[in-house]
């Protein structure tokens, strides 16, 4: 398959897509067609990683990966990621725990999976040529599974760039416990400030030619696609036992994750209703309440991986869908403050004894906002997008419990920690990398 992009400019391979991140016209790229399946093309795939090399196998088709499609899916998506049945009554409600990766967060899948496909895509040498340095901005979440999904692949190089003193202390280790082929650098600013350099050094001629810049931000189309995958597996085991579609609520900050839930449906798995609980960044629901698009600079929530002022996949749910009346018909969307987050936390604990991250916990407190006639119409996934591990310095003091990190985390926070703290100018990512 081919990319377009959403701004109509070039038309790439996949391979460039992904090697390349953004378009050169500003736009995104997106698959030129959603494939249709049904649910027995699923037959016997029950995996996320068999059922992903199913779902993806028609966007590979003609590229240089479509044999490796099914080795990317099982070396990227070799963790569990459980339906966990929380209430039975009716309907029901269940929650997509997308945590078990080795960063637990579910930007393990999307990072892990490019990761795969991009050491593919540069051992065979046509779009991009050995080492590659990979520029990553980060709030927290993303740069993590990064570095996680690339340390230790030959032929690649990470720089981390991350907001010095604003990621959570456990956030800040993950960036920073890597060595060998990561290279993680505490800038003196900003988030923005981290996307403005990396915005800089792939702009600039020098340092590209020097040192093959590459892109693993959370808008390349190979983070994506994978995502897609988690959704139809959620609503396929729904279906094989109940014979009926689900209705998922998904935390939103850039829309990647709604985003892929969309085409998940778009391509004839059995999902009906999708909800986007935001936390107090409410560009998306203002949107749809309004019919403005109007982005905005993002707040500091304690849902901090979903505070996204300017949502960029909304360009690509756009391409897709049309303006706001069109968009309503496939999504709606609530915002969620940071008080309710905190009660959210501390009511779930009380009924089921399960301590949630607070970005999870924005998709249950709209769960229980729903008029009783719509949980009791169809069963609902609530995806749980993060492990309360990782925020523990919000999810301990409300609950007034420890919570244990998984296994995979608790082994990373024995790794010692080394970054380097930079001022967020270009010349010194060019000494750092040089
Ligand atoms: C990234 C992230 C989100 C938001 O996902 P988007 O794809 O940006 O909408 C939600 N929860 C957690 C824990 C995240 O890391």
């Amino acid at each position: 398959m081919k990319f377009p992009t959403t701004r109509e400019g070039q038309v790439v391979a996949l391979e460039q897509a992904i090697m390349s991140g953004t378009a050169p016209d500003g736009g995104l790229y997106v698959p030129e067609a959603l494939p249709s399946f049904t649910t027995a093309d699923f037959d016997s795939l029950e995996t996320l990683s068999d059922v992903a090399a199913r779902l993806l196998q028609p966007f590979f088709a003609g590229s240089s990966l479509e044999t490796e499609l099914a080795g990317i899916c099982s070396a990227a998506l070799n963790f569990p990621a459980p339906l966990r049945v929380l209430e039975d009554n009716g309907p029901g409600l269940s929650v997509l725990e997308m945590f078990h990766g080795p960063t637990a967060a579910f930007k393990d899948v999307g990072a892990r999976f490019l990761a795969e496909a991009m050491v593919r895509i540069i051992r065979a040498g046509r779009y991009a040529q050995p080492p590659v340095t990979i520029i990553v901005a980060t709030s927290g979440d993303t740069g993590g599974a990064v570095a996680a999904a690339y340390h230790g692949k030959s032929g690649t190089r990470v720089v981390v760039l991350f907001p010095d003193g604003r990621v959570s202390p456990r956030q800040q280790h993950q960036l920073t416990c890597w060595g060998d082929n990561i290279i993680s650098l505490a800038v003196r600013g900003e988030f923005d400030d981290c996307q403005r350099l990396a915005k800089e050094a792939f702009a600039d001629k020098k340092l590209n030619a020097a040192h093959n810049l590459c892109s693993a931000n959370s808008i390349n189309v190979g983070r994506l696609l994978p995502q897609a995958a988690y959704f139809a597996m959620a609503s396929l085991e729904h279906y094989r036992q109940t014979g009926d579609s689900t209705n998922f609520v998904v935390p939103t900050g850039n829309l990647g994750n709604g985003l892929a839930c969309v085409w998940a449906k778009r391509m004839g798995l059995p999902i009906d209703r999708i909800v986007l609980a935001t936390n107090a960044n409410m560009t998306i629901p203002d949107f749809l309440a309004t019919g403005d698009w109007m982005p905005r600079v993002s707040r500091s929530t304690l849902a901090s991986a979903m505070d996204v002022g300017d949502p960029s996949n909304m360009e690509r749910l756009r391409a897709l869908c049309g303006d706001a009346d069109q968009i309503r018909k496939v999504v709606s969307a609530y915002s969620v403050d940071d008080d309710l987050i905190r009660a959210t936390i501390c009511d779930e604990y009380m009924r089921h004894g399960i301590a949630w991250c607070p970005h999870t916990a924005t998709g249950l407190h709209i769960y229980r906002q729903l008029p009783r006639h719509e949980r009791a119409e169809r069963h609902w996934v609530v995806v749980a997008t993060a492990h309360a591990a990782k925020f523990d310095t919000i999810v301990e003091p409300l609950l007034g419990i420890k919570i244990d990190p998984p296994a995979e985390l608790a082994e990373l926070l024995d790794w010692p920690s080394r970054f380097e703290t930079i001022d967020a100018d270009l010349g010194e990512i060019e000494r750092a990398i040089s």
